[in-house]
């Protein structure tokens, strides 16, 4: 079983490494995938280039095997949409390997908005990380969609190859790229809520000062 946390990682930081270690242990991942996103559908562009971002990104991963850079997003033109990504995924790894797409909160609040969102529970599981600051989800159509999905364990996740949602605890880090952007550019330190190896990036590229 293999997770999957696709993000603009406009940089990455705590906030998106140690709830994937928690479910990556939770759950007994084999690996967890980060795929840097090109162009986000739903959000401003990122301010940092796909190969500065993809070079944080692994940076950021360099001491844990289990975390994989996974670059196919930023070799692809336009608009990034999870759907494509987990069928180009499923492409690779063959039907039967149970595939769990990591978001945080906020992002699967949005879920039914997502490209085919119907098409990518058929590709893969949901497994909703709590985020400080995220309400739980409000929307009776997703609230439906839970009721009939989730409420699925462990188990449930390893015996079928798609389709169920699981919310799982992790470390709650209010932490956001956002946060870090704006210390950068106010002049201040964001140390200690990234990596040093992605805060060496940062400053030596000069990235988010202006
Ligand atoms: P930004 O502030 O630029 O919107 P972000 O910090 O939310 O960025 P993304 O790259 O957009 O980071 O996030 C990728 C995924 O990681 C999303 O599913 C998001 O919900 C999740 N995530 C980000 N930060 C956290 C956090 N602190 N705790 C749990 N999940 C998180």
């Amino acid at each position: 079983m293999i997770g999957v946390l696709g993000g603009t990682f406009d940089p990455i930081h705590y906030g998106h490494l140690r709830p994937a270690l928690d479910t990556l242990q939770a759950l007994g991942l084999e690996q967890v995938r980060f795929v840097p996103l090109n162009q986000a559908v739903h959000r401003a562009p990122p301010l940092a280039s796909p190969v500065e971002r993809l070079a944080m990104v692994r940076a950021a991963l360099a001491s844990e095997p289990r975390f994989v850079v996974d670059g196919r997003e930023l070799a692809r033109t336009g608009g990034s949409y999870s759907y494509d990504t987990l069928v180009s995924l499923r492409a690779d790894l063959g039907p039967e390997v149970p595939i769990c797409l990591l978001t945080g909160t906020d992002a699967f609040r949005e879920f039914l908005t997502w490209h085919r969102p119907m098409d990518i529970l058929g590709l893969a599981h949901l497994v909703v990380m709590e985020r400080p600051g995220s309400p739980a989800p409000s929307d009776p159509d997703l609230l439906a969609l839970i009721d009939g999905r989730g409420g699925a364990r462990r188990d449930d996740l390893a015996s079928s190859s798609a389709g169920r949602i699981l919310f799982q605890r992790v470390t709650q880090l209010d932490i956001s790229a956002t946060r870090i952007r704006a210390l950068v550019r106010a002049g201040l330190s964001p140390r200690f809520l990234l990596p040093d190896a992605v805060l060496d990036l940062i400053d030596q590229e000069g990235l988010y000062r202006a």
